[in-house]
């Protein structure tokens, strides 16, 4: 008997052909951002005055009155039912993974007996979803019962199908935040105001820093059918078992190499409905393993960078689906292969349009450059365990440490010419400043530094290293170490929060040493020299893969913590709960709250993949191996009838190694499925969410991956027609 299904689905996903893909006559610079609220559209469906202050509300964040609400909801209202939408959502980032909605309909009654569409300034600006069922980590217990969704004007609404899309802060009664978006806010402000200030050293002109965020977004596509065979990516979106398939990505023949027309056919319908949504999509390609891809916008301020990565997220499954695929967003879908991150590439820049990460032309440009690179490594270092806190999960400790981009310490690539600068800077003294007249000439501030020396700094951008979790690339730090799924406001709230409380620091010692009546750009650059030194650990250009490495680290006082549950830790120490007060971006009990959730997450996700792996082992694995074994015994008895005793051994002693090898593998696996479940069960009547996660990572998890090697082993030697679960070849290989 074969198993029917597998060759059924492999074959159906075998035929598939792209999907016609109905393009816009105009061209993308014409239907961008066409679903989207936008300046232009609130130009046109305002009043003037309306449109002023939305403006100044937009820009400056002054607070939005009730009327000017009410006039903004009648402008949205008319422009989203011209293109067909009947209801409205507040959308908002729950602790959760994605994002939430919940949708109303236009309609209300007119008081005459009919009906009437309406939309007031209420609606718009705030709802009380049912809130207890999303995760609060016992805030909403310890506080207030309810939640409410607030607008956050910054972030523009949208509409999908026949609904308008507005983007909420999710907080409790008594303010706590509840999602991901309330406390990106506050950290944006944050860096906003810390950069304000250090910036004005340079240019005292400047009145607003904003962070840039690009993320690039790497996704696996697998074929639906074969997915639907694959109980563990459908529970999971992960595979618990599967041998590795003869070929991967060792040929490295998939990165950047021509992209499958089925799969073309699904970008570029993504594209154009991402485009259409105002998320500015650049960059396509193969990634490094086969059916992976990525996709790339252009960069954009942060908190709307954040919402277009959650909305792409959602858009991606959606339009895999039409197109006769699943879009795996995990860390790490398939093993012995490349898993996925969301490289984030971050950055400040000015109001007035200086990119504050960027080398630039003056010596004072190239002071403050030096300045925010060397704030933001005293912020990476001193912060590093925290960063980490801020990117693992459950998910992403799959690639963590796994020897592949990034591993679990955080530390910063910085390249050759960087790295030399900064050396030369640290070891020069004052006095020598004033040894370079013609270049302190050179500069209308007079400064006396030896930076001069290099006038132009120009970096180059490729000069790379993979294996560096964060990494300067030219104009910008690219944080590696974000997991695919993750919703990058978390890596961004502890970045900016850090490096926001790093310059502030770093100000405020300025100030100081100018008190004294020591010159500005001499104070600068004392401090400057002051934190090369003091920050020097967290700078690594070398592999940061190697065993060496982690030792290296761990001497220089970086956190090497690997385990999940553990490192979700340093949200606690007392530096990250002083750094989130003095940045007003947490509170002692939002944070406690959050660590609530993230340890009852990570237990979740390991439970339901330690119940879904033993069902697969019991209920698919063990039924076939002995259906296999007992064909093999079978045989072994017709040979041994036919032939005389001796020749019977000799022909028979391959089968009978393999009903031995099968039996042993059978009964590990058995016998340690029920230590599996043991070990769920002593986990389970744990209380602390937090040691149970412990538990869950010391005990459960190391389980399944020793159990799956022997399952992985009967995948290789049962008889390829009975094997019931798609292979790595056939899930990896079509499209
Ligand atoms: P890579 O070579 O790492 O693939 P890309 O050139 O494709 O990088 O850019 C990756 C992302 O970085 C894009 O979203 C791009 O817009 C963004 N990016 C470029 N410059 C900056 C910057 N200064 N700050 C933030 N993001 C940036
Ligand atoms: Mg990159």
């Amino acid at each position: 008997m074969s198993s029917l299904l597998r060759f059924n689905v492999v074959s159906e996903a075998f035929k598939r052909r792209p999907i016609e893909v109905s393009v816009p006559t105009e061209r993308p610079s014409e239907f961008f951002g066409k679903y989207v609220f936008d300046r232009k559209k609130m130009y046109q469906y305002l009043p003037a005055k309306v449109y002023e202050i939305m403006i100044d509300v937009m820009e400056n964040g002054t607070t939005l009155d009730m009327a000017t609400a009410d006039a903004v909801a009648e402008g949205m209202k008319r422009w989203a039912m011209e293109l067909g939408a009947t209801h409205i959502t507040h959308w908002f980032q729950p602790l959760t993974e994605g994002t939430a909605e919940k949708h109303d309909g236009f309609v209300e009654h007119d008081g005459k007996g009919g009906m009437v569409e309406e939309f007031t300034g209420k609606q718009l600006v705030q709802q009380e979803p049912d809130a207890s069922s999303f995760p609060s980590g016992g805030i909403r217990s310890t506080f207030e019962a309810r939640g409410y969704s607030a607008w956050d004007p910054a972030s523009p609404v949208f509409v999908i199908g026949d609904t308008l899309m507005i983007p909420t802060i999710f907080i409790s009664y008594t303010g706590e935040a509840l999602d991901y978006k309330a406390p990106l806010k506050k950290a944006l402000h944050a860096v906003d105001k810390a950069a304000t200030e250090v910036a004005q050293f340079f240019y005292p002109d400047v009145r607003k820093v904003i962070c840039n965020l690009g993320w690039e977004q790497e996704y696996f596509l697998v074929d639906e059918a074969i997915y639907a065979a694959r109980p563990d990516l459908v529970m999971t979106g992960r595979t618990l078992l599967g041998h590795e398939s003869a070929k991967n990505q060792q040929m490295d023949d998939h990165y950047f190499g021509s992209i499958p027309e089925r799969v073309v056919a699904f970008m570029r319908d993504l594209e154009i409905q991402a485009l259409e949504l105002g998320i500015p999509c650049k960059t396509r390609h193969n990634e490094a393993a086969p059916n992976q891809f990525e996709l790339a916008p252009i960069f954009e301020e942060t908190n709307l960078a954040v919402d277009h990565n959650m909305l792409l997220m959602m858009l991606m499954k959606k339009v895999a689906r039409k197109h006769g695929f699943r879009c795996l967003l995990h860390e790490k879908p398939f093993a012995g292969i490349n898993g996925s991150g969301k490289h984030n590439n971050w950055s400040l820049s000015t109001d007035t349009g200086i990119l504050l990460h960027g080398p630039g032309k003056t010596p004072l440009d190239n002071l403050r450059f030096i300045t925010f690179i060397v704030e933001t490594l005293m912020a990476v270092w001193k912060y590093n365990g925290l960063l980490k806190a801020s990117i693992v999960s459950a998910t992403n400790a799959h690639r963590l440490g796994a020897n592949e981009a990034p591993p679990a310490i955080i530390s910063s690539f910085l390249g050759k010419q960087l790295s030399e600068v900064l050396e030369h800077i640290c070891d020069s003294e004052d006095s020598e400043f004033a040894r370079i007249p013609e270049l302190s000439r050179s500069s209308k501030h007079g400064i006396h530094l030896d930076i001069p020396q290099i006038p132009e700094l120009l970096i180059d951008n490729t000069d790379r290293n993979r294996t560096s979790p964060f990494a300067f690339t030219g104009n910008r730090f690219e944080f590696r170490a974000v997991g695919s799924e993750a919703n990058c406001a978390s890596a961004m709230i502890a970045l900016n929060a850090a490096v926001a409380d790093a310059l502030m620091d770093f100000k405020a010692r300025v100030d100081a040493l100018v008190g004294q009546g020591v010159e500005k750009m001499q104070a600068i650059l004392s401090i400057v020299r002051q934190d090369i030194r003091t920050c020097k650990p967290i700078h690594f250009d070398g592999n940061g893969y190697s065993e060496e490495w982690k030792q290296e680290a761990a001497r220089r006082g970086l956190d090497v913590e690997a385990s999940c549950p553990l490192v979700i830790d340093r949200y606690l120490d007392d530096a990250s709960v002083e750094m989130f007060r003095r940045t007003h971006v947490f509170t002692r009990a939002e944070l406690e709250a959050r660590n609530e959730i993230k340890w009852e997450t990570y237990t979740k996700k390991i439970q339901i993949e330690a119940r879904i792996f033993g069902d697969l082992c019991l209920n698919h694995v063990i039924p076939v191996a002995t259906r296999y074994q007992s064909a093999l015994i079978d045989n072994v008895h017709r040979v041994s009838r036919i032939f005389p005793a001796e020749t019977a051994a000799k022909l028979s002693a391959n089968n009978i190694s393999l009903i031995q090898q099968i039996a042993e593998h059978a009964s590990y696996i058995t016998e340690h499925v029920e230590k599996l479940v043991d070990a769920r069960k002593v986990a389970n009547r744990i209380e602390s969410e937090r040691e149970k996660a412990i538990a869950y990572h010391d005990t459960v998890a190391p389980l399944i991956e020793d159990i799956r090697y022997h399952a992985d082993k009967l995948e290789l030697i049962v008889d390829d027609e009975i094997w019931p679960l798609p292979k790595y070849r056939e899930m990896l290989f079509i499209c």
